[in-house]
């Protein structure tokens, strides 16, 4: 009769034996179910994520949230009325910069397409970029926009054409997603869905729709009520010419002031130059008339004008509106221009609508994470609501320093003008107006610290 020692040393054997397999097995299965369970996780996630996103317009704002949508497993459509429109009236509408903000977002959103990017863009922000007065050419102040790059590991500032830019957005989210010719002209928020109504009678369902149609933006009146945008009464024409000048490995870019009219002068990269000329006024004239507005300036703002051939010259009168503090309703929420236009001085409307993209989809992503099954109306219309309030404050701040920069940017007047009165020979002895001291102290002081908070924020 075996002892109960022996018994048990006997099980034991028989146990240590059996051990690996055993715990293969129970590796195995719990691998298994942990794999099951991923599995199930990610099936649940991709099930969940089958929210449909419409957006109307495929300018940098829509293109660039159709590619953070697909990129996180939303399903997307683009409705662009005119893709070539970006072209502008002649074969050029000029460069767009990206400063250190937008690239960062744009990192966030797609690594690859951030790089095919800067690799097509020629970088600015390395180079003395500022204000300057437009008769004498001498700085009036230099924005740093390397160090609060360099310091926080962003990409630093850079221009690229506009169409260069769609072309790598629109290949990057595909001509599957990406309706050409697709004019939005009415939408239907249901408790359910939205629909999305297009000019040639097409219909298309979603979840969400999203006003990325830009400053006369059809979905923010049918939202909001038809407003007419606001003329900043500038005009602004603008230019490419194919001129290298003496300082070009220096300056990235210059803005020339004056009064009521400001001039800004960027290189672009392949030799050339971009230009805008703004200025209040109402006449048609080009070249010739740009002449006599900025001829008495100095060579620089002469030579750029001098050098772009007539054709190359375009000429857009500037709009803004006054900011809307709500920008969605129901399944409905507006983005970029469409949901707060800028005017162009400090280069930012574009880069606030790439911001605007990147924070929009992680609210969405948040609903779909918080939901037990795929978000509610209710959810959704949280979700559109808290994407408005996290991006209000900064974009209001950027807005108003935008109008406060035009007004500034304008009404430069380094000297004391004494009119046509008996004090008028005073004119000619160049008095320092008093204001360009105080004017020079806020933009020595004031402007640095808030250009790098644009430039590191992205809201
Ligand atoms: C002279 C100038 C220079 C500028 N420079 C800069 C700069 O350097 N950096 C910067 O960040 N910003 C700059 N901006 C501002 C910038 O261009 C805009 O803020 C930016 O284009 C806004 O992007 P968006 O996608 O919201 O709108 P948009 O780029 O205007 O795109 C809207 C799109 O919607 C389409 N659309 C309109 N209506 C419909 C419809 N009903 N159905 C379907 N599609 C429709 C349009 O065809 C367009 O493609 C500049 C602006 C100007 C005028």
């Amino acid at each position: 009769m075996e002892t109960l020692q022996g018994l048990c040393l006997s099980k034991l054997n028989q146990i240590y034996r059996e051990l690996p397999e055993t715990l293969s097995k129970i590796f195995s299965s719990r691998k298994n179910a942990k794999l099951k369970c991923t599995l199930n996780l990610e099936e649940e996630k991709n099930k969940k994520k089958k929210l449909r996103i419409l957006i109307a317009g495929g300018g940098v704002g829509g293109l660039v949230l159709a590619l953070a949508a697909k990129n996180r497993g939303f399903e997307v459509k683009v409705f662009e009325k005119d893709l070539s429109a970006i072209k502008g009236e002649g074969q050029h509408r000029g460069p767009i910069q990206l400063q250190s903000n937008a690239l960062a977002v744009l990192e966030a959103i797609d690594k690859d397409v951030a790089r095919q990017i800067v690799e097509a863009g020629c970088i600015t922000g390395d180079r003395i970029n500022g204000l300057a007065d437009g008769v004498s050419g001498q700085w009036f102040t230099t924005f740093d926009l390397l160090t609060p790059a360099v310091e926080r590991g962003l990409p630093v500032t850079q221009v690229i054409c506009r169409m260069t830019l769609q072309d790598i957005l629109v290949k990057a989210v595909g001509f599957d997603i990406v309706h050409n010719r697709s004019k939005v002209v009415d939408f239907i928020d249901d408790p359910d869905k939205v629909t999305v109504v297009l000019e040639d009678g097409r219909k298309y369902e979603g979840d969400i729709l999203v006003g990325a149609d830009g400053i006369w933006s059809k979905v923010r009146s049918k939202l909001f009520g038809f407003q007419e945008a606001k003329y900043t009464e500038y005009t602004c024409y603008s230019g490419l010419a194919d001129f290298m000048p003496p300082y070009i490995d220096t300056v990235g870019y210059r803005v020339f002031l004056g009064l009521n009219q400001y001039f800004v002068a960027s290189d672009v990269g392949d030799g050339k130059m971009q230009w805008y000329g703004f200025m209040c006024l109402n006449s048609a004239a080009k070249k010739k008339k740009l002449l006599e507005m900025f001829g008495s300036w100095c060579s620089e703002v002469i030579n750029l004008i001098s050098e772009t051939p007539e054709h190359m010259i375009l000429r857009r009168d500037v709009y803004d509106r006054d900011m809307l503090y709500s920008w969605s309703r129901g399944r409905v929420t507006l983005l970029g221009d469409s949901a707060h236009p800028m005017q162009p001085n400090l280069g930012q409307g574009g880069c606030m609508a790439v911001e605007d993209c990147y924070r929009l989809i992680l609210e969405l992503e948040e609903a779909i994470n918080n939901s037990s099954d795929s978000p509610t109306s209710e959810d959704i219309a949280a979700s559109l609501k808290s994407y408005e309030r996290k991006r209000m404050i900064r974009v209001s701040i950027v807005h108003a320093m935008i109008r406060m920069a035009s007004r500034m940017a304008t009404s430069h007047r380094p000297y004391l003008d004494f009119g046509s009165g008996r004090l008028s020979f005073l004119t000619a002895l160049r008095i320092t107006h008093p204001a360009i001291h105080s004017a020079k102290m806020f933009c020595r002081l004031g402007m640095p610290p808030l250009m790098t908070w644009i430039l590191v924020n992205h809201g």
